[in-house]
């Protein structure tokens, strides 16, 4: 069973900072033409917070990074608050206290934040949300743990389903949250949720292979 980098934790959040910070205009404009507009200003009112977490905690474990990240969303509106707040609970707990995840538990607690934002949000695949985006990742990721694969590869493979199915959300139309208010006006516009997802894997992969 594939053990994580000793740093995994610190580097997954901090790209998910990166990644995140860096998109969050484009991610709010995508929300502008399918939602509200609000999305870019959520990540960064989450990320504003995230950075206060840490400055005030000093995280030095896996769990202690991401419950800095997953307070911070639980911080947040929007629909994306507290639907991100809850997945990064669940991704903190893939690891006992003082230990980084093996890529098998994070596997799984992959897959018990789409429980969760699914349980919650009720979005199903395919309803042009976040979950879309996340379905094929942990999937990827499952199948990847069950042959062994190395976690670069995993990771990677993971990612590359994320960001496929991202894109792949502009020929749908949403059902949830608000873009379903403007439905077949949002066709062809990437939604913003999976598109944040997608990056959020991108982190998990770029802390394992740099
Ligand atoms: P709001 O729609 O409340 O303004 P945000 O703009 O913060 O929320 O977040 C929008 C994103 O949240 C969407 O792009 C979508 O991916 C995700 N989302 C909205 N509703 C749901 C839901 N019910 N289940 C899962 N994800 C959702
Ligand atoms: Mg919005
Ligand atoms: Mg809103």
């Amino acid at each position: 069973n594939e053990t994580l980098p000793d740093d995994f934790g610190r580097d997954f959040i901090r790209g998910v900072h990166e990644h995140l910070g860096g998109a969050a205009d484009a991610l709010g404009d995508l929300d502008r033409r399918s939602g509200d507009g609000d999305f870019g200003a959520n990540i960064r009112t989450a990320l504003k917070l995230a950075a206060e977490n840490i400055e005030a905690d000093a995280p030095s474990t896996y769990r202690q990074w991401g419950s800095a990240m997953y307070m911070a969303w639980l911080g947040v509106g929007g629909t994306s608050g507290p639907l991100f707040g809850m997945f990064f609970r669940d991704l903190a707990k893939a690891a006992d206290d003082q230990a980084e995840p093996t890529l098998a538990q994070f596997a799984e607690a992959l897959a018990a934040g789409q429980a969760t934002i699914q349980k919650y949000g009720e979005a199903k695949v395919g309803d042009k949300t976040m979950v879309d985006a996340l379905d094929p990742a942990v999937a990827a990721l499952r199948s990847a743990v069950e042959s062994s694969t190395s976690a670069g590869e995993a990771l990677a493979a993971a990612e590359k389903a994320a960001v496929e199915a991202a894109r792949a959300t502009a020929e749908t139309t949403a059902r949830r949250g608000r873009a379903s208010y403007v439905g077949d006006a949002a066709k062809g516009v990437i939604d913003p949720g999976a598109a944040a997802m997608a990056l959020v894997i991108g982190a998990a992969r770029a802390a394992v292979d740099g």
